[in-house]
């Protein structure tokens, strides 16, 4: 069973389906040579992705380059359908630091054939997170650094208010197409920077005010 950890309780949440949002910064767009989107790129993650703070992601055997995506994960209270803008936050049960963790030769691969990015998003440890922390707890969501270092050096740092589509918005648009539900998770997309890593390499993750989350790169046991 997939389940979270929220800072502060004993709450272990059992998560749902892990909801995400593809080229949600200006600046990330322009580096994947993509257009700013007009409506949000979703994809899903299942929640046999997900992986705690302290743990290894697995670099599976097909693919030979692995990006980091550092991003603020939003975490579903209250469920629903067609939720409006004006109601998103009170279905928001707490926010996280996560990493969209991607196999970029993949996913380059799909993106050229027309073909679905499942296998390059959804592998398993592809979705590391952090703690939780009690949305309460977070003055305004759409003001928080965001940053990730690999071995001690910084390679993605951007502030959330960047984000084209922001989390009322993201809300109303998911529950529009899926019927949203308690633990649902929702990776609310990354900024530029995104870049390789290789088994051994560290990664430190931070969201300013919400938490850190480490992770080590591994390779697959032999
Ligand atoms: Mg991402």
């Amino acid at each position: 069973m997939a389940t979270v950890t929220f800072t502060g309780s004993g709450a272990t949440p059992r998560v749902g389906k892990i909801m995400c949002l593809g080229q949600n910064y200006p600046a990330h767009a322009r580096e994947m040579k993509s257009e700013v989107p007009v409506t949000p790129v979703v994809f899903l993650k299942p929640p046999t992705a997900l992986l705690s703070t302290g743990s290894t992601v697995i670099l599976p055997p097909f693919s030979r380059e692995l990006h980091h995506e550092v991003e603020l994960v939003v975490m579903i209270g209250r469920g629903g359908k067609d939720i409006s803008r004006s109601d998103a936050a009170a279905h928001i049960a707490g926010y996280a630091v996560g990493l969209d963790m991607t196999l970029r030769d993949v996913q380059a691969a799909a993106k050229a054939k027309g073909l679905p990015w499942s296998v390059a998003k959804g592998f398993d440890t592809s979705a590391p997170v952090s703690p939780f922390v009690p949305a309460g707890d977070i003055e305004d969501p759409h003001n928080l650094m965001l940053s990730l270092q690999v071995n001690g050096s910084l390679r993605q740092r951007a502030n959330t208010s960047a984000m084209t589509f922001r989390i009322d918005r993201i809300i109303e648009y998911l529950s529009s197409v899926f019927t949203l539900e308690e633990g649902d998770l929702i990776f609310t997309g990354t900024p530029d920077g995104v870049g390789r890593v290789v088994p051994g390499d560290r990664l430190h993750a931070e969201a300013e005010s919400v938490g850190t989350l480490d992770v080590v790169i591994g390779s697959p046991a032999v």
